[in-house]
């Protein structure tokens, strides 16, 4: 027997329609790329939306066609996701901060049949279009008053292509497990694979994500979004903030300190996210100006481990509460945040601390588990570290093109890569990449960890902890240190600062100080190029570990 509710596709363009009926007076606050500030509503977005899918008909575009976006966070990128969805095309993004044979690759590989494109990114197009075939026009994200001169022959005005439209149109209906949109793995090995993301993934992810104990929007939030639309379904906030009503802040090119907490303020931002580099540059600003924000409620921090002081500064001195999440761009990308539970509720100081080193619990749609390396499912105790495997309707089966084989094990999981404990409350902590864990004499050390406590002494900037050759431990973890501007420690001061709070075996052997640590396009520490740049680096004392 089946039951009697009505067949309602779970398709995106009801997330806009959604937002245009019931908040329509609702704002969405940008920077815009040309400079200056620019407010629309979601009544007003689901109008250029609409007016965008009737341009891409006129176009041609046709259900199932991609078009890639390289574009910062503002009003006209919803617009374009939007548009391009509600006919059942694909918004692609693309990270401009990849090099640019790699962003040519994507491109190609995802057949993409134009481009939208912020002027901040023309000239990475005009370098590359001889090498896109599939590209036929260059849509710029601007006014005609700042149009470029271009070598583009195939360049569009934004504003002048929608403008020729009247937003009468309908969205188109089709499954709900349609393709929606696409995002390359950053990938440190091998060419970058495509996630395709369907519409009901995108909206029952954003349904889970939005729920209090996980991002926990209202309709009285002002949302701002810095991670970009470009980095892992940009978390899914283009969708979960229209689905319950919230603002939307959205800062455009400006991620420095300054242009952060200047939208913080002008938008009476409650809730943003990000990634702790991110948050770095904000709370250097906010120190060395003596501001502090005053609308600010919560902070959403994941992409990379979010560092203890980082939490404490935060909460300590500014009041904001911190939510340390996790996920990937094959999970669209929420796979857990760590919002305290009735169990760990009433903690204080370093104990809550310590909770909030987690990266949290599930949401409902993410299944989890920590296997060894045969498969066996392992204790959830918070100390048994062991692959972190996942399944879930918002989680990939495949990648674009078959690209990468059978991802999934026999039972629907997919492998993160990360090593993991879960605790009896649920709550999963990554103890490393599987890549990145330190093996010494058998045993693992985890990178995040030390890292983690290292960046909690005050003349720390960033740390990074990679293990390198050891004549009788195989690997030993050397401790790689940015100093705080101006600030000079000695090694043994960051050595004494750390013994005691780990096993004495996990202790670095060494420390080394740099000017910068690199980092990927997605602004995770790339301990590949670490590992180079120290291949040659012999530790000075290889009994330091007995
Ligand atoms: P991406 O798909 O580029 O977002 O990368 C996903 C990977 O980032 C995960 O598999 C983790 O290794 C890492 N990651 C994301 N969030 C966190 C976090 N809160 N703590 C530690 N690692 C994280």
């Amino acid at each position: 027997m089946l039951g009697l509710m009505q067949d309602w596709p779970l398709l995106i363009h009801r997330i806009i329609d959604h937002a245009a009926n019931n908040h329509g007076s609702q704002t969405i606050l940008s920077r815009s790329v040309e400079g200056p500030l620019h407010t629309t509503t979601y009544a007003d977005l689901r109008t250029n939306a609409l007016k965008v899918a009737q341009a891409l008909e006129r176009h041609g575009v046709k259900y199932g066609d991609r078009a890639a976006t390289l574009a910062w966070n503002t009003w006209r990128h919803l617009e374009v996701w939007y548009g391009l969805t509600g006919i059942g095309a694909i918004y692609h993004t693309v990270n401009p901060r990849l090099f640019p044979d790699q962003i040519a690759y994507i491109i190609n590989h995802a057949e993409s049949r134009l481009i939208f494109v912020d002027l901040t990114f023309v000239p990475l197009v005009e370098a590359l279009i001889d090498k896109l075939p599939h590209v036929e026009a260059v849509i710029i994200l601007t006014g005609s008053e700042h149009m470029p001169e271009t070598t583009l022959e195939n360049a569009v005005c934004y504003e002048d292509w929608i403008a020729a439209e009247d937003g009468d149109f309908a969205w188109k209906s089709f499954d709900e497990n349609t393709a929606a949109g696409m995002c390359y793995t950053s990938g440190t090995t091998g060419n970058p694979k495509g996630v395709v993301y369907s519409h009901r993934s995108n909206v029952l992810h954003s349904m889970a994500s939005t729920a209090p104990d996980m991002l926990g929007i209202a309709a009285a939030d002002n949302v701002m979004p810095v991670v970009p639309m470009f980095h892992a379904n940009g978390w899914s906030l283009a969708f979960s903030c229209p689905l319950t009503g919230g603002g939307m802040v959205m800062p455009g090119a400006g991620m420095d300190g300054a242009s952060v907490y200047e939208m913080l303020e002008t938008g009476k931002v409650t809730i943003t996210a990000a990634v702790p580099t991110v948050w770095l540059m904000l709370l250097q600003y906010l120190e060395k100006e003596q501001k502090r924000p005053t609308t600010l409620k919560k902070v959403i921090i994941g992409g990379s481990a979010c560092p203890r002081a980082m939490t404490k500064t935060f909460q300590d001195v500014y009041g904001i509460d911190v939510i340390h999440a996790w996920g990937m761009t094959e999970m669209s990308p929420l796979g857990s945040l760590c919002s305290l539970k009735p169990a760990y509720a009433g903690l204080t100081g370093d104990a809550k601390l310590d909770v909030q080193e987690k990266q949290g619990f599930a949401p409902f749609s993410v299944e989890m588990k920590i296997t060894d390396d045969d498969g066996n499912d392992l204790p959830w105790d918070g100390k048994t570290f062991g692959r972190l495997k996942v399944r879930g309707p918002a989680i990939s089966k495949a990648y674009f093109k078959g690209e990468g084989g059978e991802i999934l094990d026999a039972d629907g999981y997919f492998d993160t890569s990360d090593v993991a404990t879960i605790d009896p409350e649920g709550y999963m902590q990554i103890t490393d990449r599987a890549k990145d864990v330190i093996k010494s004499g058998g045993e693992w050390i985890s990178s995040i960890d030390l890292e983690n406590l290292a960046v909690g002494h005050p003349d720390v900037a960033e740390a990074a902890v990679i293990g390198v050759a050891h004549p009788k431990w195989d690997e030993r973890p050397l401790l790689i240190i940015v100093r705080c501007e101006g600030a000079d420690p000695d090694p043994a001061s960051i050595l004494d600062f750390m013994a005691g709070k780990i096993a004495k075996w996990w202790m670095p052997d060494a420390v080394a100080f740099v000017d910068e640590i690199p980092h990927t396009a997605t602004g995770k520490i790339k301990k590949t190029a670490l590992r180079e740049q120290f291949a040659d680096y012999r530790l000075p004392n290889t009994d330091a570990a007995e």
